[in-house]
């Protein structure tokens, strides 16, 4: 296999720009890094900015066909401008499509049609349970009523996307443990979710790292990372960082704020061209030294081709 840029665009500009506005989230899912995050010294809470938003969004609509992404180091909904965030990328890169990563707590019918109106193409919804106690014991929160809340959530969006006629592509998503009980889980979630979500996305664990206890399988010898040639990611700050999990933020490769620095500079920038030689040539260095979140399927099966199928139902 090439290890390579997918497409001759993707050496101007990453094919999906993942984007994290806000650094708060009112789960603690044991999956996740966030609940040691926040414990970190120095933590705390920050929502994106406008004028940051903004200059990220406007970047893009130079770039059309890079997939945003809003994802990452806490929940969406949470910031207080995610709808407007939404339409203003909608309007200023009308050929990106956008798609949001969430709990689905928040997703209450009257933001769920907000989010569609703007231009919402696809959100994933992360469920990782067909039962309510799985779920209380994996995604961790105050709520009581989360599980069921956000199951009504997501069946409330799909009539309403069906009866409004709405272009927006709802999915579901189940991280599978290296386990039979939640193998057979995975199992019981297909049947309760098909027909019902426009696709049921199926996640390997992520150990952040190694700092979430799991069993991964990691191919050896190691592949280089197909994040590298695709993905970039945006703190809540507007630092580009080397990887999403750079949740200390000391693998910052420019900052947005600062009017001279562009996505596109970064990421034909020599920081990025270096790393990606290295992991080419199967050297392995910073940040990624001693990662075990690789994702070797990601070369065969990228998030991009869920975002296809979507814009083949209907995008
Ligand atoms: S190898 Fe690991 S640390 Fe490096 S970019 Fe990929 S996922 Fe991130």
């Amino acid at each position: 296999m090439k290890y390579d840029f997918p497409t001759p665009e993707g050496t101007m500009f990453p094919s999906m720009t993942v984007v994290s506005i806000i650094n708060v989230c009112d789960f603690a899912c044991t999956h996740c890094f966030y609940p040691q995050y926040v414990k970190q010294r120095g933590y705390s809470r920050h929502n994106m900015e406008t004028a940051v938003f903004r200059k990220i969004a406007d970047e893009m609509g130079q770039y059309p066909g890079s997939i945003l992404r809003f994802i990452a180091w806490g929940e969406p909904l949470l910031h207080p401008k995610m709808i407007e965030f939404t339409q203003y990328a909608n309007q200023v890169a009308p050929c990106s499509p956008i798609s949001l990563i969430t709990n689905g707590y928040w997703l209450k019918p009257d933001i769920s049609k907000a989010l569609m109106m703007v231009g919402l193409d696809l959100i994933e919804v992360s469920i990782d349970a067909a039962t309510p106690e799985t779920y209380s014991r994996i995604r961790v929160s105050k709520y009581l009523d989360a599980f069921s809340r956000v199951e009504q959530n997501v069946k409330e969006m799909v009539c309403q996307r069906n009866e409004l006629g709405l272009k927006t592509r709802i999915t579901v998503s189940f991280i599978v443990r290296p386990t039979k009980e939640s193998v057979d889980e995975y199992a019981i979630f297909e049947q309760r979710w098909g027909g019902v979500a426009d696709e049921i996305i199926k996640r390997k664990l992520h150990t952040f790292k190694g700092t979430v206890p799991a069993i991964a399988f990691l191919p050896s010898p190691r592949q280089p990372c197909y994040g590298l040639w695709t993905r970039c990611n945006i703190n809540p700050w507007g630092q580009m960082s080397v990887c999403y999990n750079d949740w200390e933020n000391k693998n910052v490769l420019g900052d947005l704020i600062d009017p001279g620095v562009t996505i596109a500079g970064v990421w034909q920038g020599t920081a990025l061209a270096r790393l990606r030689a290295n992991q080419q040539k199967k050297i392995f260095t910073g940040i990624c030294k001693t990662c075990k979140d690789y994702n070797a399927d990601a070369w065969n099966h990228p998030y991009e081709q869920v975002v296809d199928r979507c814009r083949n139902k209907g995008l």
